[in-house]
């Protein structure tokens, strides 16, 4: 496997691409529509690799029905240290949740995976390195998944790995769809986020989070870091209670993205 590609290093690449596409734009202003359309269709696929939610590179599960009082919590990026404590408060409150996990943290800590399992969450793909996928060719995209089935089967069993997958930071490329579906999985994203991977206190997140939680709400959470594997989660662990608490308030059953969406 390559060397992850960081947030920076694509956002540096796309801007320089933006830059040559500006240029090329320039020299052609002789013919200004062209021109206008490159320069378009340049910032229109910026937009759509860095907004999560965008169409443009293929569907994306935003929201389950609104219809129904349910809401589903996904933790990304782990399993980490804080994944125990994290499965300990959702076993304590009885809530089944969804995992975007990564394939080399579940070769690190394949017992993790399987007790995700065991518990009766659900075990979903964030591909393997957390590597941004915006500039990668479908080949590499198709590896990520690949890989980190092939880990979390290898942890939890055939079948453990749920077909959906969430890329890192949401961003997409003109080839992650493609290679998405060609691996047989549909692609998520999340309602809300809370912003919990900056830390900001156990109250705050469970504030936030609160507020999010609604009808249909995939509200986005971490168990883990994906670029410090070794970095814990406390304020989200510490969070638990009080957003299972804000969700009951509310009406809301938490249940699995699959039993969202179902
Ligand atoms: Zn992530």
């Amino acid at each position: 496997m390559t060397e992850p590609m960081t947030k920076s290093r694509t956002i540096r690449r796309v801007l320089a691409v933006e830059a040559v596409v500006l240029s090329v734009a320039i020299v052609a202003r002789r013919r200004p529509t062209m021109a206008a359309a490159m320069v378009a269709a340049g910032a229109a696929g910026a937009w759509a690799a860095f907004r999560p939610g965008s169409p443009l590179f293929g569907p994306v599960l935003r929201h389950g029905p609104r219809a129904v009082p349910r809401a589903a919590l996904t933790f990304d990026d782990g399993p980490g240290p804080s994944t125990p404590a994290i499965l300990d408060a959702l076993a304590k409150e009885g809530v089944k949740a969804t995992f975007f996990v990564l394939g080399r943290q579940a070769r690190r800590h394949p017992e993790m995976v399987r007790r995700m399992r065991d518990e009766g969450h659900q075990v979903a793909s964030h591909g393997y390195d957390h590597g941004i996928l915006v500039l990668r060719g479908p080949g590499h995209v198709r590896d990520q998944i690949r890989h980190t089935e092939e880990a979390v089967e290898q942890a939890a069993g055939p079948g453990a790995m749920t077909p959906v997958f969430r890329a890192p930071h949401g961003f997409r490329g003109p080839a992650t769809w493609a290679a998405v579906r060609s691996a047989g999985y549909a692609m998520a994203g999340w309602t809300k986020g809370v912003f919990d991977s900056a830390d900001p206190g156990p109250e705050v997140v469970a504030q936030r989070s609160a507020r999010a939680l609604s009808p249909g709400c995939i509200l986005l959470l971490h168990d883990a870091d994906g670029w410090d594997p070794e970095r814990p989660r406390l304020h989200t662990a510490a969070a638990i209670p009080d957003i299972c608490a804000a969700a009951r308030h509310k009406g809301l059953e938490l249940v699995t993205l699959d039993e969202l969406l179902a």
